[in-house]
C-alpha cells in the first residue's frame, strides 16, 4: 500500500487532494475544471481522453485504454459533490487537508477518493504491456442531482458495447453486487374555497390529500427491502378558509422491482377512490425513477473482487448510482469504492488515505483479472 513501482505521481492520495480542491458542488456543479485537470494528467501519461461539454461550466470526462477488442470494463466515477452545506465544518471543506491518515474534504468519500483511485488505475493499466480488452473511464458530472452526465454517455455512446461496470461510489472497499432503486411520486389534490364556518360550501383538498396519505401507508410492504416514506406535505390557504390545493411527497426505496408494483397499487386505490368519490380530486405524478442494480454474486466481476478484497460475501448500499442510469439493459454491475457511505453528505467528510491506495491497487488488478481471464472464454462464444 505504497507508491511500491515508484512511478511518479502515481498516488491516488495527492490526487484526491487535488481534486477535492476543485470546486465541484452541485448545484451548480462546474465539473469542467475538474474534468479538463484530470484530462491533462491523462494525456500526459499518454492516455487517449476527452472532454464531452454539457454546457455552461459543465463537462463528462472520457478515457479508455487498452485495444478494442476484446471485454470492455467500464469504470464510472462522478466529479460533482453534494454541497458544503450550512453546518460548521472544523477542516475548510475545500482544503484537502490530510492529517492522521484522513484525507478532509467536501467529496473525498463521495467520491472523489474513488475517482482518483480509478484515474491512478487506469494509468498503472496503460503501462500493462498486453491488456486482453479495452478499460474506459467516465467522469461524470451532476449524478447528486439528476445524473446530466450519466444520461448524456448514454444517450450519445449507449452501454452495448461495455461487458461491465465499475462504479467507484464510497463501500468501503466492501463488494456491492446491488443497489437499491428510488421512486419519488407526487400526490396533488385539488378542491374549491369557502369560508371555513360553511365547509360544506367547499372541497377541501387537505382532507383529501390525508385521504391520500392514509392510502398510501396501509399498501403493505412488498418485502423487508422495501421502504416507503412521506417526505413532504403542504396546502392550505389560511385558517378559516377551506383549501383548493394541497399536495405530499413519497420516496420508495427497493431492490426490486417491488418498489414499482407496490406504487402501482397505491395509484389503483387512488383511482377507485377518484372513482367514487367526485370531491376527491387527487393525481399522481412520478417525479423520479431510478432502477434497482443487481449483479449475480457468482458473476466474474463480483467473485472476482470478493477474492481480491477478501470479503466473504457481497452487500447491497441503500443510495442509488449511475448504475441506475448507465445499467438500464442490464450490466454486470460491481459497486466498490474507498470511501465510507457514512461519511458521505456530512460536515467534515474524510477518506482513509490507506483506502485509496488499496483502491488503486484492486481496480488495477481488477482490470487485469477481468480482461485477462475472459479473453479465452469470448471465442467458446459467451
Ligand atoms: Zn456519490
Amino acid at each position: 500500500m505504497t507508491a511500491e513501482d515508484g512511478v511518479p505521481g502515481d498516488d491516488p492520495v495527492a490526487l484526491a487532494q487535488r481534486l477535492v480542491r476543485v470546486d465541484t458542488q452541485n448545484p451548480p456543479g462546474g465539473e469542467e475544471p475538474l474534468a479538463r485537470l484530470i484530462l491533462r494528467r491523462l494525456r500526459a501519461a499518454g492516455i487517449r481522453a476527452a472532454l464531452e461539454p454539457l454546457g455552461e461550466g459543465r463537462a463528462n470526462l472520457l478515457a479508455a485504454v487498452g485495444p478494442p477488442s476484446g471485454p470492455h470494463l467500464l469504470f464510472a466515477a462522478h466529479g460533482d459533490t453534494v454541497p458544503v452545506g450550512e453546518l460548521p465544518w472544523e477542516h475548510d471543506p475545500l482544503s484537502g487537508d490530510l492529517l492522521e491518515g484522513r484525507l478532509y474534504g467536501r467529496g473525498a468519500a463521495d467520491m472523489k477518493g474513488g475517482l482518483a483511485a480509478m484515474v491512478v488505475a487506469i494509468e498503472r493499466l496503460a503501462r500493462e504491456p498486453r491488456l486482453g480488452g479495452r478499460v474506459s473511464l467516465l467522469v461524470s458530472a451532476g449524478e447528486e442531482v439528476d445524473c446530466v452526465g450519466a444520461r448524456a454517455f448514454h444517450a450519445r455512446h449507449g452501454m452495448g458495447d461495455v461487458d461491465a461496470l465499475v462504479v467507484g461510489e464510497p463501500t468501503g472497499m466492501r463488494v456491492a453486487n446491488a443497489h437499491k432503486g428510488a421512486l419519488w411520486v407526487e400526490v396533488r389534490c385539488r378542491g374549491r374555497t369557502a369560508h371555513s364556518a360553511l365547509p360544506r360550501e367547499g372541497v377541501n383538498a387537505v382532507e383529501a390529500v390525508l385521504d391520500a396519505a392514509t392510502i398510501i401507508r396501509s399498501r403493505p410492504l412488498p418485502d423487508e427491502d422495501t421502504t416507503l416514506a412521506i417526505t413532504r406535505l403542504g396546502g392550505g390557504v389560511r385558517t378559516n378558509v377551506i383549501p383548493d390545493a394541497a399536495f405530499l411527497e413519497v420516496d420508495i426505496r427497493s431492490g426490486t422491482q417491488g418498489g414499482r408494483e407496490l406504487w402501482e397499487r397505491c395509484e389503483a386505490e387512488i383511482a377507485r377512490r377518484r372513482a367514487r368519490d367526485p370531491a376527491f380530486r387527487c393525481t399522481t405524478r412520478v417525479l423520479l425513477e431510478r432502477r434497482p442494480v443487481f449483479t449475480a454474486p457468482s458473476h466474474p466481476l463480483i467473485a472476482l473482487a470478493l477474492a481480491l478484497t477478501g470479503a466473504g460475501a457481497p452487500v447491497t448500499v441503500p443510495y442509488y448510482t449511475d448504475a441506475s442510469v448507465l445499467a438500464t439493459d442490464p450490466v454486470p454491475t460491481l459497486i466498490l469504492g474507498p470511501g465510507d457511505a457514512r461519511q458521505a453528505h456530512r460536515p467534515d467528510e474524510w477518506v482513509a488515505a490507506e483506502r485509496l491506495w488499496e483502491a488503486a491497487d484492486v481496480y488495477h488488478r481488477l482490470a487485469l483479472g477481468y480482461l485477462g481471464g475472459q479473453t479465452p472464454a469470448r471465442e467458446g462464444g459467451e
